[in-house]
C-alpha cells in the first residue's frame, strides 16, 4: 500500500518536474531570449525590465527543486545501497542536464540570427580596426592647433571635436574622452540614443572636475530614440533633465533638435517652449539643429530664417552638393555656428575599398583638411572609436589642404561610386511603393560595415519605423532611381540581412 502511494507520489513529482521544465523552456523562449538579445545588442540593463529574468529564474528554481525531490523519492531511496545511489545520481543528473539544455536551446535558438550575424562580424576582421603601426610617428601625441569661433555663442571651440556616437563606459569611452580633453579637444557632442545612453554616461564620468573647460552639446532625445511627435513641453524638458543626470552636470551648452527631418519637428512649439524654460532655469544655453536627411536644405533654410537657432550641425564632406556651401555661407552670415559631421563620406576607406595602406591612413586627414578649408565651418565632429584616433584625427588640426589631397579624394570618390548613399539626397524615396526609408537603411548599413559599429547599427535599424524586409520579394521599381548609380534593391536586401 505504502509502495503504491510512494509510486503515485513519485509520478506526481515527475509530472511536476516536467511541467516546471516545460514552463522554463517556454519562458526562456518567449521572455528570456528577447531579453538576452537586447543585452547582446548593447542595450543597457537599466533600460530593460527585470520581469523576464525573475520569471524565468523562478521557474528554473522550481524545476530544479522538483527534479531533485523527484530523484530522491525514486525507488532508489528505499534501498540506499551503493548501486541505488548511483542510479539516483544518474537520474538526477540526466534530469537536470536535459532540462537545462532544453532551456538554453530555447534562449539561444531564438537569438540564432543575431548570433549568425554577430559571429560573422566577429569572425571577419572589423574594417575599422587599423593596426597601431598605421599611426605615423609624426602624429603621435598630436594636440589641437586651432580653435574657431562658434558663431554667436562666442565660444572658441577646437576645429576637431569629439563625436561620441560609438562610445560607452564598457568600450573604454570614459578614458578616450578624458584623453581627448588632455589633447585640447574642448567640444563634446553626444546624444541620449548614442549607445543607448552609454555615451552620455561615459562623458559624464570623463568630465568630472573639468566641466568648465568644455562646450557640451546633447540632443532632445531618449535612449530609445526620438521624442515622439506631439510630446508635451514637460516631456521635452524631462528628457533633457535626464541627460543632465547622466552627464553629471547642471547645464549643457547646446541642445540640438536631433537628426531633424521635417520643418514641423524643427519648429514644434513644444520644443521651443521647453528650450526657453530650460534656458531660463540655467540648464541650457544655446539651441541647435542637426540634420543629414533628404530634407536638409528645407530644414536648414527654415532654421536660418527662424532666427531661433544658434548652431547648425550638417553632413558636410568633400564632393558635397553645391547648395550646401551656400547654406553654410548664409548660416555664417547670420552668425550661426556651423558644425560639420559625416566628414569621412561614409568612412569606406578602412578596409572596404581598393586603397593602398598609405592612401587608407592618409584619407581621414585629407578629408578633414578639405572640410576645414571652409572658413565658415567652426568645427568638425568626428566619431572617436579607438585610442589611435587621438593621434590620427587630431594631427589634422590647424592644417590647410596639401597638394596630394586632391588626387586622393578623387580616388576615394571613384572607389565609392555606386556604393555611397548621399544622406541629403532622397531622390529615390518616391520610387518605393513600400515607403522603405532607403537612405536610413543604407546609413545603418554604413554604420555596420564602414564604422564597425555592428551592434549599434543593428539596434538603430531595429528602431526604424519601417525596415527593408519588403525588398526581398519586391520587383524593384527603384531600379534606376538613384542618380549616383546605387543598385538600391541589392544594397537594401543585403542591408536587411546584415542588420536584422
Ligand atoms: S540611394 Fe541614391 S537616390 Fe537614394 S538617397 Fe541614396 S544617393 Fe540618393
Ligand atoms: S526593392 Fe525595396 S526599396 Fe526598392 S522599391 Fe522595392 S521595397 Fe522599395
Amino acid at each position: 500500500m505504502q509502495t503504491r502511494s510512494t509510486t503515485h507520489a513519485t509520478r506526481g513529482l515527475a509530472v511536476l518536474a516536467l511541467v516546471a521544465w516545460a514552463s522554463t523552456c517556454v519562458l526562456g523562449f518567449t521572455l528570456m531570449a528577447p531579453w538576452v538579445g537586447s543585452i547582446a545588442e548593447g542595450i543597457g540593463r537599466s533600460y530593460l525590465s527585470p520581469i523576464p529574468l525573475i520569471a524565468t529564474g523562478a521557474s528554473l528554481l522550481c524545476a530544479l527543486v522538483a527534479t531533485v525531490v523527484w530523484a530522491s523519492r525514486t525507488r532508489a531511496v528505499a534501498s540506499p545501497s551503493s548501486a541505488a545511489f548511483l542510479e539516483r545520481r544518474g537520474l538526477l543528473l540526466t534530469g537536470l542536464a536535459a532540462g537545462t539544455a532544453a532551456t538554453a536551446a530555447a534562449v539561444i535558438g531564438r537569438n540564432a540570427a543575431w548570433i549568425h550575424t554577430t559571429g560573422m562580424a566577429v569572425g571577419t576582421s572589423t574594417p575599422t580596426e587599423s593596426d597601431p603601426k598605421d599611426v605615423q610617428a609624426s602624429w603621435r601625441d598630436a594636440t589641437i592647433q586651432s580653435y574657431r569661433r562658434l558663431g554667436r555663442t562666442e565660444a572658441r571651440v577646437s576645429d576637431i571635436s569629439l563625436g561620441s556616437a560609438s562610445i560607452s563606459p564598457e568600450s573604454g569611452g570614459e578614458e578616450l574622452a578624458r584623453r581627448a580633453l588632455d589633447r585640447g579637444i574642448n567640444y563634446f557632442d553626444t546624444a541620449p540614443d548614442y549607445t543607448a545612453a552609454g555615451s552620455e554616461i561615459a562623458l559624464g564620468r570623463a568630465m568630472k572636475g573639468r566641466r568648465d573647460k568644455l562646450f557640451l552639446a546633447t540632443k532632445f532625445c531618449t535612449p530609445r530614440g526620438h521624442v515622439p511627435a506631439g510630446a508635451s513641453v514637460a516631456e521635452y524638458m524631462r528628457v533633457v533633465e535626464e541627460s543632465l543626470t547622466r552627464l553629471q552636470t547642471d547645464y549643457v551648452d547646446l541642445i540640438h533638435v536631433h537628426s531633424c527631418n521635417s520643418v514641423e519637428r524643427l519648429l514644434d512649439p513644444a520644443v521651443h517652449e521647453a528650450f526657453d524654460r530650460l534656458r531660463e532655469q540655467g540648464k541650457a544655453r544655446f539651441l541647435g539643429v542637426s540634420t543629414h536627411t533628404p530634407r536638409l536644405q528645407e530644414v536648414a533654410d527654415a532654421a536660418i530664417a527662424s532666427r531661433r537657432f544658434d548652431v547648425l550641425m550638417l553632413a558636410y564632406h568633400h564632393g558635397a552638393w553645391p547648395q550646401l556651401g551656400d547654406i553654410i555661407q548664409r548660416a555664417a552670415a547670420a552668425d550661426i555656428g556651423v558644425v560639420a559631421m559625416k566628414t569621412l563620406k561614409g568612412a569606406h576607406h578602412e578596409g572596404l575599398l581598393e586603397l593602398t595602406q598609405q592612401e587608407r591612413s592618409s584619407y581621414p586627414q585629407a578629408a578633414f583638411r578639405w572640410v576645414l578649408s571652409n572658413p565658415d565651418v567652426s568645427s568638425l565632429v568626428i566619431s572617436f572609436r579607438k585610442p589611435q584616433h587621438l593621434d590620427e584625427y587630431i594631427a589634422a588640426s590647424g592644417q590647410t589642404p596639401k597638394q596630394p589631397d586632391t588626387a586622393l579624394l578623387a580616388r576615394y570618390d571613384r572607389e565609392i561610386a555606386g556604393k555611397h548613399c548621399f544622406q541629403h539626397c532622397g531622390a529615390c524615396l518616391d520610387a518605393c511603393p513600400e515607403n522603405v526609408p532607403i537612405d536610413d537603411v543604407l546609413r545603418h548599413r554604413m554604420y555596420f560595415e564602414s564604422y564597425g559599429d555592428q551592434k549599434e547599427a543593428m539596434r538603430l535599424y531595429s528602431l526604424l519605423p519601417k525596415q527593408a524586409d519588403a525588398c526581398a520579394s519586391c520587383a524593384a521599381p527603384c531600379l534606376n532611381a538613384c542618380p549616383f548609380g546605387i543598385p538600391i534593391a541589392e544594397r537594401t536586401r543585403e542591408a536587411h540581412h546584415l542588420l536584422s
